[in-house]
């Protein structure tokens, strides 16, 4: 009766979605104050006020302009105020055209990939990796390729990717700052990257893209730099999504940038146009364009991410814990206490902990914590975590 594609992907569970039902449904139980969820990456930080603002501002305007139809690609004035951030930022020179607007990260990298990818092409991703860049990949009916990334830094294995590449490969989904692991990608290894890329072009002959998944861009502590990957490597098309920078999720805008200098950049800006068009992800919310055309360049407020990291990660290592001490993102990856997460997780929960298991991101053995949290949940689960290390000890 229905699609039955679309049926399993719309009923199967989802160990983050259970997770933090589960948590919502206990802190009813035994109180919100014992419970401590590490579940969900959604930003704890307040938008800034200049987003409100913006929009207040903006619900002023004639109603057509603030809730009626912009082009497909999105409006122009907040494309070019894109461009010049990015310009000023990067050193680049982007226009309006080169960029299309969307509903989040998740509607770019869907339409990225929907506008290279023919059916059986390969795209590959980093595991651990984001779970939905599998169900992107496949719903577009592309190959879904796995390159564990180095055990321990979680920094990319050149390597692997290199011996992984075939004439079929059509991109490499790249995200730095990571979620689930925190790493940054430095740049002499993305530079590495982009010449083994070159190399692997040269050899097939034909173009092999970068997808830079980037929405935790600006969330980076002490002086870790985070690359511009298109100055790197040309053929890099960026997804990037207001969710995390400005705390933004629930507004669902982002966009899709083709820089000129990628190969075939015209046809590949179309069949974004295009990809956007069959999809239905056209004219992404009206307001909200305009909101980002007055705060492009609003900064990123990660103090309390950081606060939240240096007690996380001080306070798991002195206890014990193997843990990648995250360079950004807010997501911190410890190793499980016993080879099986699952199992190490729903131990966890018996101490109200709840962290979500490696096999959600393509491997094994490790958890991931958001520490997008109050602080109050991380000083609160501390002592947890030494009664779960304490139980594994005896
Ligand atoms: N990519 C990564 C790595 C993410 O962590 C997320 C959201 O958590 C997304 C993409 C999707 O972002 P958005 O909410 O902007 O669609």
């Amino acid at each position: 009766m229905v699609n039955q594609r679309m049926y399993e992907l719309g009923s199967e569970p989802s160990a983050i979605r259970e997770l933090f039902a589960y948590g919502l449904a206990r802190k009813e139980e035994i109180g919100a104050e014992n419970v401590f969820d590490f579940s969900l990456g959604n930003p704890s930080v307040a938008a800034p006020e200049a987003v409100k603002k913006a929009a207040l501002e903006l619900l002023e305007m004639p109603a057509q302009q603030v809730h009626g139809y912009t082009p497909a690609p999105g409006a122009p004035g907040v494309r070019r105020a894109i461009a010049e951030s990015l310009n000023h930022r990067f050193g680049t020179a982007y226009s309006a055209e080169n960029l299309y607007m969307t509903v989040g990260a998740a509607a770019s990298i869907s339409i990225s990939i929907n506008a290279l990818g023919a059916p059986g092409d390969e795209f590959m991703v980093i595991a651990p990796y984001f779970p939905e860049y599998r169900v992107w990949i496949e719903n577009a009916g592309c190959v879904c390729v796995e390159t564990p990334a180095r055990i321990g830094s979680f920094q990319l294995d050149i390597q692997a990717i290199e011996d992984a590449v075939t004439e079929r490969t059509k991109a490499v989904i790249v995200n730095s700052p990571n979620n689930p692991t925190g790493a940054v990608y430095p740049e002499c290894d993305l530079v590495e990257l982009a010449n083994t890329l070159r190399r692997k072009q040269d050899e097939y002959g034909h173009p092999i893209y970068l997808i830079s998944d980037e929405p935790y861009r600006e969330i980076v502590y002490g002086d870790t730099n985070v690359a511009f990957i298109p100055t790197l490597f040309e053929n890099t098309l960026v997804c990037y999504s207001y969710s995390k920078s400005l705390s933004l999720p629930g507004e669902r805008i982002g966009y899709v940038l083709v820089p000129p200098a990628a190969a075939d950049a015209a046809d590949v800006y179309a069949a974004v146009c295009g990809a956007g068009r069959a999809l239905g992800y056209v004219c992404a919310p009206t307001l909200f364009q305009g909101v980002i055309e007055k705060c492009v360049d609003v900064p990123c407020n990660v103090d309390a991410y950081r606060e939240n990291r240096d007690a996380l990660y001080n306070g798991l290592a002195k206890l014990g814990y193997e843990c990648v001490a995250p360079q950004g993102a807010f997501y911190l990856w410890m190793r499980a206490l016993e080879p099986d997460a699952k199992a190490f997780s729903e131990r966890a929960k018996k101490h109200e902990l709840l962290v979500v298991p490696s096999d959600s991101f393509g491997i094994e053995g490790w958890v991931r914590i958001g520490y997008c949290v109050d602080r109050a949940v991380i000083d609160g689960a501390l002592p947890a975590f030494a009664a779960l290390m304490r139980e594994y000890q005896a």
